[in-house]
């Protein structure tokens, strides 16, 4: 077993209260490591640490350009160190090697990218329609930032927060999910071996409704950004208004990917594959609504479960494997509890609908690569999300009732649009709410392209150009350029 600390102040410490969490290996099933157990004591010292860093020593006064220079050199030991943490985050979330690898092998651009646009955030000079006053603009650090990620891509979201955080000036205190801390508190080391001054990247482990609760209520910190459930959401979504905290959310979605009748039938079935079952279906952009036109649904039913009976079910470390363990105890029970709200439901069930077992499936967390059809919008297993291996299949007829379906959910994360016909795609990328649009393509994501929900699946953007203004503040600066004042001063100016 091995035993972490906290990440504070530039170097790894025992909790305060003296108490650790087991971390578990999904694919084992038991514990392998020890993870702090947070108190308000541990986020208190975090937060000083981060707060000192912000209004004193070198953090302080650095240039854009020389916190760009530090970026870089985290994005450099990203290549060196990603393999290795990559077999960390597998171990903790029982993701596929394949999968996590390839994350951790582009996660460098991100720390490069947002290391170039450090110093290129410029304010403006506004030609303001008041005589005689100059007035301009520029963009300040928002405050020490409080970020909460999920458990299904650990490193991914500490790029998509802290590069963009500490490009705009921030510090930041850091809480991964207890159910995968080890990648996060090992990756903390390679921010001190990059340059970065002590306090300016904390990590503090710990249970939601304690560490993340008391992070989420702390006066110091200005801005939370949070990656996980939207019922977690919307309660850091309340607590932050007491203090008039920033938020942003990514959150959960119910993304409907759509099949019409003159797609490349064989790209499609891909889509909807990679859509719900890559990543054991734990991914937030999950495509587990599938609409297909009626015409071609036969057709698409047939390809689909012929690819979930082929598909690898085993270890997450091996190369050949095309889905791994469900990564918690919980989200596998609440998976399997799913299936049989679909059955009861009146969902047909084509292939699937248990857990798994038989050579090599070790840990007795396994579930097949379930299909529905014959699902009606309304089924829970088409509103709620599931974040686990369960497809849904709707028919459709016409495009306006893609559109109608489509958006008939509480949620706005993603959608897939698979057609020919340019003017179809493009009139249902319009019509449907969601922050993302995947033409003829699933699952793409890049550090460029900003990403994030609408409705219930969140409120900002992560990644672009954009994300930089979420740990941003604009002021406006007014200069008289005239000696006088109005005779009058009992009127606005
Ligand atoms: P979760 O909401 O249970 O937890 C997320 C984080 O919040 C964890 O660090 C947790 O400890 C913390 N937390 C829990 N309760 C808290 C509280 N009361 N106060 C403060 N912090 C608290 O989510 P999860 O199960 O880890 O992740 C799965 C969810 O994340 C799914 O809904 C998925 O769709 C979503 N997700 C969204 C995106 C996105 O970018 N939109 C990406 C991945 C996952």
């Amino acid at each position: 077993m091995k035993t972490y600390q906290h990440f504070i102040n530039g170097a790894y410490v025992d909790p305060e209260g003296g108490e650790w969490i087991d971390s578990d290996d999904p694919y084992q099933g038991k514990p392998w490591a020890k993870i702090p157990r947070g108190t308000n004591a541990d986020v208190d010292k975090a937060v000083a640490a981060a707060k000192a860093a912000m209004t004193e020593g070198p953090f302080a006064t650095m240039s854009a350009t020389q916190r760009g220079k530090l970026l870089r050199n985290l994005g450099d030991l990203l290549v060196k160190h990603g393999e290795r943490l990559a077999e960390v985050e597998v171990r903790d979330n029982g993701k596929l090697l394949a999968e996590m690898s390839g994350q951790l092998k582009y996660q460098p651009e991100s720390w490069y990218y947002y290391a170039g646009l450090a110093d290129k955030i410029e304010g403006s000079v506004v030609p303001v329609d008041k005589p005689d006053h100059l007035v301009f603009t520029n963009h300040e650090p928002i405050g020490v930032v409080g970020a909460l990620t999920a458990w299904n891509s650990p490193l991914l979201f500490v790029a998509w927060k802290v590069a963009p955080a500490i490009a705009a000036g921030c510090s930041v205190v850091l809480k991964p999910s207890e159910f995968a801390s080890a990648s996060t508190l090992e990756f903390a080391a390679l921010t001190a071996e990059a340059g970065f001054p002590p306090g300016v990247f904390n990590v503090v482990t710990g249970l939601g409704h304690e560490t993340g609760a008391a992070m989420v209520d702390h006066p110091d910190i200005a801005k939370i950004t949070f990656t996980g459930s939207d019922a977690t959401g919307a309660q850091i979504y309340a607590a932050a208004a007491k203090r008039m905290k920033r938020v942003s959310l990514e959150l959960g979605g119910k993304s409907p990917n759509i099949i019409f009748d003159d797609a490349n039938i064989d790209a499609a079935v891909s889509g909807a594959v990679s859509g719900i079952f890559a990543a054991t279906g734990q991914t937030c952009i999950a495509g587990s609504r599938l609409l297909v036109q009626n015409s071609v649904k036969d057709e698409v039913i047939e390809k689909l479960v012929a690819i979930a009976k082929s598909a690898q079910i085993g270890d997450p470390m091996k190369a050949d494997t095309n889905i791994g363990p469900v990564t918690t105890r919980p989200q596998y029970e609440k998976i399997l509890s799913y299936i049989e709200v679909a059955k009861s439901d009146g969902a047909t069930l084509l292939h699937g609908g248990k857990p798994a077992s038989g050579p090599g499936l070790t840990g007795d967390q396994f579930i097949e690569p379930t299909i529905f059809c014959d699902v009606t919008n309304d089924m829970r297993i088409a509103q709620e999300e599931v974040f686990g291996p369960v497809l849904s299949v709707i028919g459709f007829d016409q495009e306006e009732d893609a559109i109608r379906i489509g958006n008939d959910v509480i949620y706005g994360l993603a959608a897939g649009i698979w057609t020919r016909d340019i003017g179809r795609a493009v009139r249902m990328s319009r019509a449907l709410k969601v922050g993302t649009v995947w033409i003829n393509t699933y699952r793409a994501i890049s550090y460029m392209v900003p990403f994030g929900g609408m409705k219930n699946s969140g409120i900002g953007r992560e990644n672009g150009i954009e994300a930089i203004h979420e740990f941003l503040e604009t002021k406006s600066t007014w200069i008289n350029t005239s000696d006088d004042y109005p005779s009058n001063p009992f009127i606005m100016r």
